[in-house]
This record gives structure tokens, C-alpha cells and sequence, in this order.
């Protein structure tokens, strides 16, 4: 019987995670579910899955919840979140909570040397090295949960070892390309952040969804694959695959390419991470190959999203670079989904951060924390440049 945190417990991927845990009773027990808003979802939450312990933002949350018949313990802010991924009684931390947010407590996890399921991107993004590094020292087990880069461990034959020693030459991300695949960049300035976020293919929190967008998502996880699996940009192929059936793919120096095949249903790589060597059921079914029609694949416009260019940057130039770029693009995110600027303005402001933030080493937390900080000033003072023209 194993011990489960979920971080971020009503978002859509923390649903995903209730749902698979949910289908092995006998295997794993919830011990803990986080949560920054929504709290009559948490409560409905907690009367189902009964966990020992809740964490909320803010301390009038918690009589909140106590108001809702919540008996849990319940506690409160980023300490909380903290105590509940470093608990001894604690052997896998579900790491689902969105953006910059989830970095301490996921970091801790890892320091804790948990199981550590990785669906935010964004605390590696931000601190590759460090957050690498810990995970080693500490000898905790960090799983990808993040469709492609679960896909690529998934066609590694000795995920443990570097890719020269598997005579791994390239991975392969495949992007859906996201709602404005082929739209023109004149046409992208008017998109409304109703249109951003109806996906295609996957159903995903508001942030990763306008991210996948601006492809911006795929920039974030090409640093993230980067760390994960030490390889360089270079190494790192992102092909435009419409019909999201292929989830990434890795090329061995021998002319093997191999691929992982799934639905576009998150409850595949959360089942693989949670009992990876195993294999559970997870709710979802196996392809109807003769049911799948055509596969396509394209090269992605780096002019029409920019986004891509600009992780790339960040990542040659290193240290702080991914740090600066994330917090640039979750302030500008935040302000389209507020309407306050346009979509086409999300890279000019990460572009005008990068530029008038300096590159420090990232060999410290707090380099980070500190990057992170001044970004967010910078792009906010960038915002009103962008504003959407009424
Ligand atoms: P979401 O917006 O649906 O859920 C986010 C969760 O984090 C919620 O439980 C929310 O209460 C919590 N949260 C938000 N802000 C917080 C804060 N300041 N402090 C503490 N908790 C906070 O997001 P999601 O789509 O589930 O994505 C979660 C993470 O997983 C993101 O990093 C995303 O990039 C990654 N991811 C998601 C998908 C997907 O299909 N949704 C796929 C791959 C990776
Ligand atoms: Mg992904």
C-alpha cells in the first residue's frame, strides 16, 4: 500500500490522478489533496476519497471547508504544501499544481527523495539543474507524467542510463499544433482567449491550453526534455503530428525510430508513472488502429509562433534564461485570459523580459526565486504596452 499526495487536486490533471488511483483501492491510499481555489469541488473531493490531510491557500479556506463537513486536517499556504510532500508516511507525490507555484513544494518532494510524478513542467523548467541534481542526490524517482516526455522513458530501453549509452541519437516531441496550426499571424492578433482555449484534442487547464496555442507548451517541454533525459536542443526534433495519436518518438543510431501510441487521455501517463515497472489499468482504452485513419506530420512555423524560438533562446543562453521566460509567460497568459492584451502579445512580452533582465548562473534556489520575481515586474510593466485595442 502506497502513501499518495496529489498536488493540485482540482485541476485536470489532479482529477485524472483521483480517477486511476481510484481504480486500485488495495494499491494506494490518499493521503493528501491540495487545492488554490474551488473549495465546495475540494470538499466534494474530500468526502469521496476521505484524505488525512487538505491544504488550502488561504486561512479563511479553511473554515470554509470546515463548513463543508471537511474533517480532514487542514493547512494552509506553501508551508502546508511542503509538509505534505516531504511526509514520511509519504511515498508518492503527484506534482500537479500549475506553474511557478508548484516549485517549492515539488522541489521538496524531490529533496524528500519520493516518487515524484512530474506533471509541472514549470518547477524543471525553471531550475533543471538544481531540480536534477537533488533528485540524484537524494535518490528520489522522478517519473514523467507529461504525455511526450512519458512517451520518450517509454521507448527507452535503460531509462537510467544516458542516451549515448542506449545509442539514442534523437527524441522526437510530436505537437498537435494547437487550435491556430495553420492560421495566419494577422489573424492570430484578434483570437480571444475562448478560442485559445478550446483545444483541438486534449481538455487541460487554462494556462497549459493557451500555452499549446502559442506553442509555448512545446518550448517548455523542450527544456524539460533537455533535463530529463541530459540531451541538447539540438537533439531534440519537435514535429507538428495533427492527430496527437503519436505521443513522442526516439531515433537509435541503428535506424530505429520507436513510437508510443495512446488516446489523447492523461490517465495513460499517470497510470504508467504511478506504477511504472508495472502496468495497471487506467480507464483508458487501447487505439482502434483501423479506426485512426491517416498519421500527418509537419515542421513547426517558428515565425508564426515565436514562442518556440524564445525557449530555444533561453535555453543556450542557460541559468536563469528558462526561469525569466517562464514567469514572462505566465504574466502575459494571465493578462490575455484577462483580456488584457493580445495573443500575439504573449511573446512580445517574454521577448522584451528577456531583454532587459540580466542572465545570472543558476546554481542557486535563489538565483531562481530571485529571477522569477523580477520577471514577473518587468512583463507586468510590459502589459499595458500590448493592450487590446477596443
Ligand atoms: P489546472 O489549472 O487544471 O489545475 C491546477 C491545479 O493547481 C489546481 O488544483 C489549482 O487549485 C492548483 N493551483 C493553481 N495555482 C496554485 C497556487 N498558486 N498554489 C497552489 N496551487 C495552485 O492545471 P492542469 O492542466 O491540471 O496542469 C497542471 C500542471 O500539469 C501544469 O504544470 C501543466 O503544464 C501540466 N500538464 C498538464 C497537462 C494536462 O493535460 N492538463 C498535460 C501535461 C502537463
Ligand atoms: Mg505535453
Amino acid at each position: 500500500m502506497q502513501n499518495v499526495t496529489v498536488l493540485g487536486a482540482t485541476g485536470s490533471i489532479g482529477l485524472s490522478t483521483l480517477d486511476v488511483l481510484s481504480r486500485h483501492p488495495e494499491s494506494y491510499r490518499i493521503y493528501a489533496l491540495t487545492a488554490h481555489s474551488r473549495m465546495a469541488e475540494l470538499a466534494q473531493l474530500c468526502h469521496h476519497y476521505k484524505p488525512q490531510r487538505v491544504i488550502v491557500a488561504r486561512a479563511a479556506q479553511v473554515d470554509e471547508l470546515a463548513g463543508l463537513g471537511v474533517t480532514a486536517d487542514i493547512g494552509v499556504g506553501e508551508a502546508g504544501l511542503v509538509e505534505v510532500s516531504v511526509a514520511p508516511e509519504v511515498q508518492v507525490v503527484m506534482a500537479a499544481i500549475v506553474g511557478a507555484a508548484g516549485l517549492i513544494p515539488t522541489l521538496a518532494a524531490v529533496q524528500a527523495g519520493k516518487r515524484v510524478l512530474l506533471a509541472n513542467k514549470e518547477a524543471l523548467v525553471m531550475t533543471g539543474e538544481l531540480f536534477m541534481r537533488a533528485a540524484q542526490e537524494h535518490g528520489a524517482t522522478l517519473l514523467p507524467v507529461d504525455s511526450e516526455h512519458n512517451a520518450i522513458f517509454q521507448c527507452m530501453d535503460r531509462p537510467g542510463e544516458s542516451v549515448h549509452e542506449q545509442g539514442i541519437e534523437r527524441l522526437i516531441l510530436t505537437a498537435s499544433g494547437g487550435p491556430f496550426r495553420d492560421m495566419s499571424l494577422e489573424a492570430m492578433a484578434g483570437v480571444t482567449p475562448a478560442q485559445a482555449i478550446k483545444h483541438p484534442r486534449w481538455s487541460m487547464g487554462p494556462k497549459i491550453s493557451v500555452d499549446s496555442a502559442t506553442l509555448m507548451n512545446k518550448g517548455l517541454e523542450l527544456i524539460e526534455a533537455c533535463w530529463l533525459f541530459a540531451v541538447r536542443p539540438d537533439q531534440v526534433q519537435i514535429v507538428i503530428h495533427p492527430e496527437s495519436i503519436i505521443h513522442s518518438m526516439v531515433q537509435y543510431r541503428d535506424g530505429t525510430t520507436l513510437a508510443q501510441l495512446g488516446r489523447p487521455d492523461m490517465r495513460t501517463p499517470i497510470a504508467q508513472a504511478l506504477a511504472w515497472p508495472a502496468r495497471i489499468r487506467s480507464g483508458v482504452e487501447s487505439l482502434d488502429m483501423l479506426a485512426c485513419g491517416g498519421l500527418h506530420f509537419q515542421a513547426p512555423d517558428e515565425d508564426r509562433f515565436p514562442c518556440l524560438r524564445l525557449a530555444r533562446a533561453a535555453m543556450a543562453a542557460g541559468g536563469t534564461a528558462p526561469a525569466i521566460v517562464n514567469a514572462a509567460n505566465e504574466v502575459a497568459v494571465a493578462a490575455f485570459l484577462q483580456n488584457d492584451t493580445s495573443f500575439t502579445s504573449i511573446p512580445a512580452i517574454i521577448a522584451g523580459t528577456l531583454d532587459r533582465l540580466a542572465v545570472q548562473s543558476a546554481h542557486q534556489l535563489q538565483a531562481v526565486l530571485d529571477a522569477d520575481r523580477q520577471a514577473r515586474v518587468i512583463a507586468r510593466e510590459l502589459v499595458p504596452r500590448f493592450e487590446v485595442e477596443t
